[in-house]
Order: C-alpha cells, then structure tokens, then sequence
C-alpha cells in the first residue's frame, strides 16, 4: 500500500447528455465505486459524440490521471462514433473477436430476434485492445494502454457499464495499483443548520489533524457530515477515525438522526424495526410519494402497513372519515383537517404510527393566508399526535419531495422520543 494519489478521470460521451436529456449518472456511480477501493477521481468529463471533443477529453485527461474511464458511444448506430474514434487514437485497425460474435450470436438466437450485420459489428475491435466481456450486453468493454495510462471504454447503458466495472474494471484495478485507503464516516443531522452546526463543533473541527477533512452537506433541514480521511495505513486510519467520529456523535446527539450514510427512509425503516413496530400513511399533497420512499427499502413489507392516497375532499370524507363540515369551513390545509386524516389514518390501519399530510404544491391554487409551498405534516400513534405547519418556496416536485423528508423526519423524532 502506499500513500501516493492515483487518479482517475471519468470522461462520459453522449450529446444527450450535454443537451440534459440523459442525466449522466454513470460518472456519479463509478466515483463512488473508485473512491472505495481507493482510486482518487482527479475530473469528470461529458462530452458529445463529436470527434474533435472526445480526442481533445483524451488528450487532456491523460495528462491529468493515470487512468480514464470511458462510458457511451458504443451503440451500433451511426451518432455512436466511440470505437472507432479510439481505433484511431491508439493506432489500431478494427478486427472481428470471434468471442463477442459467438457472445452477439448467442443473445440474438436467445432472444429468438433475426441478427442483422449491424448487430454483428458489434463483434469488431481495434487490434490494439484488450476485450472486456460485457455479459449484459452486446458492446464489449475494450481495455487499451498508452504512455503509462490506462484507458478503458465501456457501453453507456448503466446497468451494462455496472457490470463491467464490477466483473472486470474493479477487480483489473486492485490487482494492477498500489491504493491508498480512502475511508469515510457520515452522520446524519436534522433541525438545525449548518452555521449553527459549524458553530457548535468548531473546536473539534478546528483540533481536526491535516489529512482528515469535514464535509457539512446541507439538505432542507437536514445536514449531513462527512469525516474522509487517506493513508497507507488502514487500521491506524480506521482507529483514528473513529475515534474522531465518536466524538463528533457526542456533540451532535441530540439532533443525530443516524451515524451512517444511509437514507432517511432505510433510518425510520431500521428504527421501526428495531422497536417491532409498524407505521401507514394517509397522503393527499405527497400523493404517496412517501409511501414509495419507504417501500423502495427490501424489508419494508415487515414495518409498512400501507398507505391511503386521499386526494380529494371525497377521498378524504368517505376513506378517512374527515367531516364535511371540517373541510368547508378550514380547508384541506388546516391543523384541523390534518389532525382527522391522522385519526382516520389510525382507525383504517393497524399501524402503531401513522403520517398524515396535506398541502398546496403549487404552481396555482395559493391564497394570501396559504401560499403555495403551505403544508400541514402530522404524526404519531394512537396515543399521541403532533400537527406541523411547514412552508416550502420550490417548485411543485421539490415541495412534494420535501414535504416527505420532513414528514418522515418528523416521525423518526416522534418515535426516537418515545419511551422504549
Ligand atoms: P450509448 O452507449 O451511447 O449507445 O448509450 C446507450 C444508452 O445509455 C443511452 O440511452 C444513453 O442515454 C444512456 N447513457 C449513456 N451515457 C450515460 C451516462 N453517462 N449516464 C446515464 N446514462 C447514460
Ligand atoms: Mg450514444
């Protein structure tokens, strides 16, 4: 091991994705996969499927880190010119691999789909690379060396590239380089901001030794810390950290939702679990959003009851039992309204905690006294409620999205103050 940086570059080719189409997602998921095995991502690049931008991303990219990866382009139509561009970049000329043919052959006779001589031409690769197989799709992975860098292009489709770097990319790497350990610790904070955060730990931060650095990632009401630290020693590092970490947690517990970098969902779903109990919601301005933030954790069918999506004043009357009258005269934002969608919530489920919420998510539909981003959050159990006026300024998805943060964190702190 060794303390030395190796860096790599992250270059993604696509017009879509310099148009906005397509959000590269995959540079966001291979950083994380090269953080954690300790490769330092030095840039990351999108270009569009233009000759001169992709040679000029080589170019400069290999002089900057000793690795490029490479994702797009590799389609068998016309506006994917990746292969042979880079055929030419390392001076090769392109030749049939007979193990992509059978491997293209194969898929095609699996599918029971005529394969035409596009298709087969995704069997042809420069001379001077080395084939990655690609086992979820028919673009291989192609692997080429030049002046000490590493280059290794591979298909733009997420889930095809996700398997390359897992079966080949990754494990090539830890083989081939001498890694530093790069090692995180996250926490997860809610209700007070950042300054106020940065102002309540300062001596700490301030003691913090060089080579560990603080990151305060700021979201809504929410702040999550990050502590990074990179060495050649692991367990030295590890030791340290955590040492660091503990007493970071001592002075942030009372406002600590989770000391792991996991979503807020998969926290209340573990709490949930660890206390044997269960939760439902009653939607209206969220829509169940909430609900399908919580059912996307494996594991959710143990703690989740379900959810009643009461849209309208009907939904809400003949489903919840909110009184007519409560709607006409408050309105489906008020406390009043909230505070019967969470009783009926609790009388048409079995859950021992509920959500309720209700909103004005705009564009339209804002008045004087509640404006657009208004939103009444209640939660509980059938032995305690507590109703919450929120106010969001986004635009309509951003306040959907933050009216379910807010309201599962108001649950977590709900559930995290009863007695065990
Ligand atoms: P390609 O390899 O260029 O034919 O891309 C195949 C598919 O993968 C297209 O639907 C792209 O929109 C998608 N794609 C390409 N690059 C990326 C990226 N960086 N992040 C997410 N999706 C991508
Ligand atoms: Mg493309």
């Amino acid at each position: 091991m060794t303390n030395q940086r190796l860096f790599a570059s992250i270059i993604t080719i696509g017009d879509e994705l310099l148009i906005g189409q397509t959000i590269d997602t995959n540079s966001a998921w291979m950083a994380q996969e090269l953080n954690k095995i300790g490769v330092w991502v030095k840039r990351r690049v999108a270009v569009g499927d233009t000759r001169e931008d992709i040679w000029q991303a080589l170019d400069e990219e290999s002089r900057e880190s000793k690795i490029i990866l490479i994702t797009g382009g590799l389609g068998p139509t016309a506006d994917d010119i990746t292969k042979p561009l880079l055929c030419d970049y390392f001076g090769g000329k392109m030749i049939v691999n007979q193990e992509v043919l059978d491997h293209v052959t194969n898929i095609f006779l699996k599918l029971n789909r005529p394969i035409i001589e596009r298709n087969m031409k995704q069997a042809q690769v420069p001379d001077v690379c080395t084939v990655l197989m690609n086992k979820r799709g028919t673009a291989p992975g192609m692997l080429f060396t030049k002046e000490g860098c590493l280059f290794i292009s591979m298909p733009g489709v997420p889930h095809e590239m996700k398997g390359l770097m897992t079966d080949e990319v990754l494990p090539l790497l830890k083989q081939n380089y001498k890694m530093p350990f790069i090692l995180h610790r996250t926490l997860l904070t809610a209700g007070a901001g950042e300054s106020f955060l940065a102002e309540r730990i300062k001596d700490w931060e301030e003691a913090l030794p060089a080579h560990i650095k603080l990151a305060y990632l700021p979201n809504y009401g929410m702040v999550k810390l990050r502590l990074t630290s990179h060495g050649a020693d692991g367990a030295a590092l590890e030791h340290e950290l955590d040492t660091l970490f503990l007493a970071l947690q001592e002075q942030v517990k009372d406002i600590m939702i989770t000391n792991e970098d996991l979503p807020l969902e998969k926290a209340l779903g573990d709490l949930l679990v660890k206390r044997g109990k269960s939760m439902a919601t009653a939607e209206s301005c969220s829509g169940g959003y909430i609900a399908h933030l919580v059912t996307s954790i494996a594991g959710s069918s143990i703690y989740f009851k379900g959810t009643v999506v009461a849209y309208s004043y009907d939904a809400k009357e003949t489903i919840l039992g909110v009184n007519h009258q409560t709607l006409e005269t408050k309105g489906a934002v008020s406390e009043e309204t909230i505070t019967e969608m969470f009783n009926g919530l609790m009388n048409v489920t079995t859950a021992d905690y509920g959500i309720a919420t209700s909103g004005i998510m705009g564009p339209g539909g804002g008045t004087e006294d509640k404006p657009v981003g208004t939103v009444w959050v209640a939660v509980g159990s059938r032995e305690k409620m507590v109703a919450k006026r929120l106010y969001f300024r986004h635009d309509r998805l951003k306040n959907i999205e933050l009216t379910a943060t807010n309201a599962m964190m108001m649950l977590f702190q709900f559930i995290k103050a009863e007695p065990v």
